[in-house]
């Protein structure tokens, strides 16, 4: 059976982003009979300056999100990162594995290493190893798949190299896992800002989608996305980003197809305002479900300790053999 793991960080409010790169189509793969194991990762949060206490309740929200999404804790295991000690204890064997220069060309590592500068902060190591400690998420289940969006395949494939490095040199260990990406919204981007992508943890919401804006704020953001001042729509990611990424939303919305789509429109106000209306109907059921669960902590806590159970028995023997190959 196909096993899957993936993914989010508890650095801000989900966002449209995560949800249609990401979560829509962890979803899925409960549903279609794989082995899936969903993790809010929350060491990963701790890499740039950060807030216990606020770490702690987005961690919470985050998986209260993800099971008003429809993960279903019958069919895949949800749990948080830091509660199962397999992750640390592989990243360190990773991190053995792992060069410095490999880490150094991480596109993400060199972009949030200019910004903690410029924010006159000193630059984590964790920020730099952060790629390896994701790679010992996905190694320590086995995973076969990794649904992410199109900003995690570069540390999906150093997951793969460093995997492919250790069972050469210390005989077969990991399964070897591959990225995959959604067709369509595979990388939204930031609706103020199209040539940057929908980052929950950026500092400026306008751009931004979250899960649970109410709808009012959801039409207000798009309304006013920055597009440019041409009039034909088109869709041509590079020379019109912001029409591209609302044709991107639509069609993700509504199961179409963005280059079609461009044909049905005559103007950026009539395919703004139907995105708008589609992203608006597409959240509806989950802040409604959100708001019921958010209502019943303890269960989302209960769900949380029985995933963490679930996650040890399956990771502990894996990261075990990796012990015992390496020589420990
Ligand atoms: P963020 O960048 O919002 O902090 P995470 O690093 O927690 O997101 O990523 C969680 C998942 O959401 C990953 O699979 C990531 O690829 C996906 N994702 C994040 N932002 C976007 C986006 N703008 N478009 C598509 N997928 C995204």
């Amino acid at each position: 059976m196909t096993r899957i793991f993936s993914g989010i960080k508890p650095t801000g409010h989900l966002t449209l982003g995560n949800y249609l790169g990401a979560v829509r189509r962890w979803v899925e793969v409960d549903q279609h009979g794989a082995e899936a194991l969903f993790s809010v990762v929350d060491l990963h949060a701790l890499t740039v300056e950060h807030d216990p206490g606020r770490v702690r309740r987005l961690s919470r929200q985050a998986a209260t999100l993800l099971l008003a999404a429809g993960l279903d804790p019958e069919r895949c295991t949800l749990f948080v990162q830091s509660h199962v000690d397999e992750h640390a204890r592989l990243s360190y064997l990773l991190e053995c594995t792992a060069t410095d220069g490999e880490l150094r060309r991480m596109i993400q590592y060199k972009e949030k290493s200019v910004l903690a500068r410029a924010a006159g902060e000193g630059v984590r190591l964790s920020l730099l190893t952060y790629p390896v400690l994701m790679a010992a998420d996905i190694l320590a289940y086995g995973a076969d798949e990794v649904p992410v969006g199109e900003d995690q395949t570069q540390h999906v494939e150093l997951t793969r190299d460093l995997a492919v490095r250790f069972n050469q040199r210390y005989g077969h260990t990991f399964t070897v896992p591959r990225a995959t990406a959604p067709k369509v919204a595979a990388r939204v981007m930031d609706l103020q800002d199209p040539t940057s992508k929908m980052g929950k943890s950026h500092a400026n919401g306008a751009g931004i989608v979250y899960l649970l804006d109410d709808a009012e704020t959801v039409r207000r953001k798009i309304m006013r996305a920055v597009t440019d001042s041409g009039r034909d729509v088109e869709y041509d990611r590079e020379a019109r980003p912001g029409v591209a990424n609302l044709l991107d939303l639509m069609a993700a919305a509504t199961d179409g197809n963005p280059e079609e789509l461009a044909g049905v429109y005559q103007s950026y106000g009539a395919l703004k305002k139907d995105t708008a209306d589609a992203v608006v109907e597409l959240l509806r059921p989950l802040r409604e479900r959100h708001a019921e669960l958010a209502a019943d902590q303890g269960h989302v806590d209960q769900v949380l300790r029985d995933g963490a159970e679930r996650a040890r028995g399956v990771a502990r023997p894996l990261v075990d053999r990796a012990y015992r190959a390496i020589g420990l």
